[in-house]
């Protein structure tokens, strides 16, 4: 039997891992291991395999410590061989120090702790001192090393709400003397320091700080090992469904120093520019610094290319005598260095086949590198790279098209704020990210006053408790929407995500007095007319004017789309209620509408009062004469939505929310109806009382409403079709899909569904056209998914209401859940919103069966998804895997719904 082996080492060209050794060696392990076997210099290490951790988890320490041990000496001594370094160097040679982290085989960001500069001690620090020429450095590192040992392996830790005790004893030396910063203290300080940080670690832990590198590297291996185990480690495998059992690896490497002096360095660089994409090596660099240094902004990073560094100047108004002299780039400083490492990145590259996001130290000339990843990237750098990498021939269309995050898409679609505005602006409060964009301009309070600013060329943001479909043509007109309540599916937000409108919702901070015209944040008033700014992608509120550009789609986008028609199964529709968010969504790619929402035609211009008259009537004859009204103008809508989408289904669902969404609620507002109606405030606030319901989502609405007055119906169907016929007259080829909204019975659809071909008769015969049209139904209730079979007996297609069978198979209030739902996505009681992400393994199995039910009923049955998880990626592949037709979402998320369909069906 050949023995387990359980630790692999890597250094000098040469390694016992490679790149598909994660599972066993962790991401980090495993490309450390790869660098080296593909002639990067990295400096050379060992990893100890996440089946050990297992083990330690099972044996216990001592057992595992006896189970390595010899592999781990024969891993320090490889990694003194190629190194050239003496662990527990007693002045026979440079000290060996070594980094020692973990890595599970998916990166567990901030999990676990780092040990650097393990191997330090009294003698190594004179050593170190002496040989490198720079003692501060050493006793610098030093002082480091019993801080970071002291705390993560010895637990050295502050009480509750008090200040770390290492701090503390710096705090003490910078106040004798005046210090500002840690860069102050002299070598004596931090040789002060280290006598300190001993007694610290002495009086709370009560043992003496380890001497031997022996020890010290045990205690750090098994810190290691434990830290699998704590509190915050398990909660995050939990949340991010990581088994136990994986564990993870130790990695043991030998530590390089940019600090060493003027031949030394550190930097980060990026394969290709991670911003806009371009193909240019591009990142930054410091001379005598550590990692850290680069980014903490204390000292100005220089531009590693000359290139890079002469645009940087010009950007910074910096001469170019200056800049040679005081900000010169690695490649004229370190033109060796430089040279070596611009053909590492290019290997590197070529290697993994994407743009590499790469750390590297430069110690006393020599250039080693200590990681390499594949680099994060905006959205549209994210495009270019994938068709730029597809058109050099280093990957295929499906790796490009995989290598796209569809919600990074939404970048490239909506205003976005200027960078350097955005730098400075201050954040007032944080609400839900409701739907994307940037937006700025000043705040109103009503709708009606949005429209009116706007039409005097004002930017406005329209700021208010919560939105109702009244206030529909103000959010048209606002740059963006601020809500103080409502969730991702609150009237707001939904109707923000079909117009592209950046919206902030459920922003708790923010109070609205709308007598005195102004809202208060965390105290302070902002009155009408102020101006502010909204992040509709993060959920932040600014102060004031933050400037906005809308980002140009380049060709490569283009590109990235016409590839996704070319993979996918599924296509895609797009939810509109007007000609023109038809017209967006078909520039977008969208084939067909998979849910016009009929009411919200209802507030367009005098519509509004016909609807009213029609709900104020007693009686049939009553509805009847207000409905008489409505019908050409709804026929008009539908000819307008109609021919937008020539050609392609367009599916048009009748009445749906409950009528008191239609009547006003203010005493001025009804007055104003019953004088425009002519009759006596009395009825108006009667008629009102009448409609409220104590939980009108369960009310009377969806096809109760064309159930209990059929004249409704008629009317809809009857515009539909006229639309329909006429034109078809004109040489059209309209394909409208009638959809009844909210059944739970088969009874249900069969009532309306007689209306509706009767109707539908009746207007071809008058007009002397036959159009061709379907009748179909929404399924949003978990009862109609149960009994889908006998459903679609009858129907001909489904549209899954995904928003309604959240609400009714979760048991949560779409309107009330943003109050607890923030909560239990913290608590980890859910991961996500579901309203946002479906639910696939509750409500999606209402999903799959209805859909099977349904086809084994009727083989062609056509089914779509409407609600808004239509638009969302992981969704989309759910639907994608149950065999759905289509997927519908707003205009703004077509893109991100046509890559996800094709990628969903490349993964399938
Ligand atoms: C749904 O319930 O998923 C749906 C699309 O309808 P609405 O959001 O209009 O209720
Ligand atoms: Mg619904």
């Amino acid at each position: 039997m050949t023995q387990k082996k359980r630790v692999y080492t890597f250094g000098n060209g040469k390694a016992e891992g490679r790149a598909d050794m994660k599972n066993l060696l962790g991401g980090k392990g495993a490309n450390l291991a790869e660098m080296n076997l593909i002639g990067v210099p990295v400096p050379a290490g060992f990893t100890i395999t996440t089946e050990v951790c297992t083990e330690y988890n099972e044996l216990g320490r001592d057992a595992v410590v006896d189970l390595i041990k010899a592999d781990v000496e024969a891993g320090i001594a490889n990694t003194e061989k190629v190194m050239n370094a003496k662990f527990g160097s007693k002045g026979e040679a440079f000290p060996l120090l070594v980094s020692v982290r973990s890595g599970a085989r998916v990166s567990m960001p901030g999990m676990m702790d780092t040990v650097l500069n393990l191997g330090m001690n009294d003698d190594a620090v004179k050593i170190v001192a002496e040989k490198s020429g720079n003692p501060r450095f050493a006793w610098d590192s030093y002082r480091r090393f019993i801080q970071m040992y002291g705390d993560v392996v010895m637990g050295v830790a502050a009480e509750k709400s008090e200040h770390d005790p290492f701090e503390i004893e710096m705090d003490k030396i910078k106040e004798q003397k005046g210090y500002k910063s840690d860069t102050d203290f002299t070598v004596e300080d931090l040789q002060e320091l280290v006598k300190l940080f001993k007694v610290v670690v002495k009086n709370q832990t009560g043992k003496d700080f380890p001497t031997d590198p022996w020890e010290q590297l045990w205690g750090a291996v098994c810190a290691v090992f434990d830290s699998w185990n704590t509190e915050r480690a398990i909660l995050y495998r939990q949340l991010e469904g990581i088994p136990g059992e994986w564990g993870t690896a130790v990695n043991v490497q030998a530590m390089v120093y940019g600090n060493m002096g003027d031949n030394s360095a550190t930097g980060v660089a990026f394969s290709r520019d991670a911003a806009t994409g371009e193909n240019i090596f591009n990142g930054e660099y410091l001379i005598n610094a550590q990692g850290e240094d680069v980014v903490a902004g204390v000292r100005t990073p220089q531009e590693i290319t000359l290139e890079g560094s002469r645009r940087w100047a010009k950007m910074q108004g910096v001469s170019e005598e200056e800049r040679a002299s005081k900000y010169p780039s690695l490649e004229e400083t370190m033109p060796n260095a430089y040279k070596e490492l611009f053909d590492v990145q290019n290997k590197l590259e070529n290697h993994y086949k994407d743009m590499q996001d790469l750390e590297f130290t430069i110690q006393d000339g020599k250039l080693w590198m200590l990681q390499t990843r594949n680099g994060k990237r905006t959205g549209a750098a994210m495009v270019r790279i994938a068709v730029e990498m597809l058109q050099e021939g280093m990957i295929d269309e499906k790796t490009a098209l995989l290598r796209q995050d569809p919600n990074k898409l939404d970048e490239l679609l909506h205003p976005v704020f200027e960078k350097e505005a955005i730098v400075s602006a201050r954040t007032l409060t944080k609400g839900l990210p409701a739907s994307p964009g940037a937006a700025t301009g000043r705040v109103v309070f009503f709708a009606d006053e949005a429209e009116e600013w706007a039409a005097k060329g004002e930017k406005v943001v329209l700021v208010r408790i919560e939105t109702s479909p009244e206030d529909l043509r103000g959010m048209h007109a606002a740059e963006g929407i601020l809500t103080a309540r409502g969730g991702m599916t609150s009237h707001a937000a939904v109707v923000a995500r079909g117009m592209g409108k950046c919206c902030v919702s459920g922003a708790g901070d923010v109070a609205v007095d709308y007598k005195a015209r102004t809202m208060t944040i965390k105290g302070v008033t902002f009155k009408e007319g102020d101006w502010m700014s909204l992040n509709g992608t993060t959920g932040e509120v600014y102060e004031g004017k933050v400037g906005t550009i809308t980002p140009q789609l380049s060709g490569n986008f283009g590109k990235i789309m016409d590839l996704a028609d070319k993979y996918t199964r599924m296509y895609v529709r797009t939810n509109a209620d007007t000609p023109h968010d038809a017209q967006v969504a078909r520039d977008f790619g969208a084939k067909g509408i998979g849910l016009c929402r009929t009411e919200h035609m209802f507030f367009e211009g005098e519509r509004i009062w016909a609807v009213r008259e029609m709900i104020l009537a007693d009686d049939l004859a009553g509805r009847q004469k207000a409905l008489d009204k409505l019908l050409p103008i709804q026929r008009g809508d539908f000819e307008g939505i109609l021919e937008a989408m020539d050609g392609f289904g367009v599916t048009i669902r009748l009445l749906d929310p409950p009528l008191h969404e239609f009547t006003p609620n203010e005493p001025e507002a009804q007055q104003e109806m019953a004088e425009k109606l002519g009759v006596d405030v009395k009825i108006v606030k009667e008629k009102v009382e009448s409609l409220h319901e104590f939980n009108p989502m369960l009310g009377h609405r969806g096809c109760r409403l064309g159930n209990t007055y059929p004249e409704i119906t008629e009317m809809q169907a009857r515009a539909i079709i006229e639309a329909a016929c006429n034109l078809k007259a004109k040489g059209l080829n309209p394909k409208p899909e009638i959809m009844v909204p909210l059944i739970g019975t088969v009874k249900e659809f069969e009532m309306q569904e007689e209306i509706i071909r009767r109707v539908a008769t009746e207007v071809m015969k008058e007009k002397g056209v036959e159009v061709d049209y379907m009748v179909g139904t929404m399924i949003e209730i978990p009862r109609a998914a149960l009994t889908a079979d006998e459903i679609a007996k009858k129907a001909e297609f489904f549209s899954f209401g995904t928003n309604d069978l959240t609400q009714m198979t979760f048991g949560y209030s779409r309107d009330d859940a943003g109050k607890f739902l923030p909560i239990y996505i913290e608590k980890g009681i859910l991961k996500n919103d579901p309203f946002q992400v479906l639910d696939q393994t509750g409500v999606g199995q209402l999903v799959e069966m209805g859909t099977k039910k349904g086809r084994d009923a009727r083989a062609d049955l056509k089914v779509g998804i409407c609600g808004e998880h239509g638009g969302e990626p992981s969704s989309v592949e759910f639907c994608n895997g149950v065999g759905m037709d289509y997927v519908s979402c707003s205009p703004f998320r077509v893109p991100i719904a046509r890559l996800a369909a094709a990628q969903a069906n490349i993964r399938k």
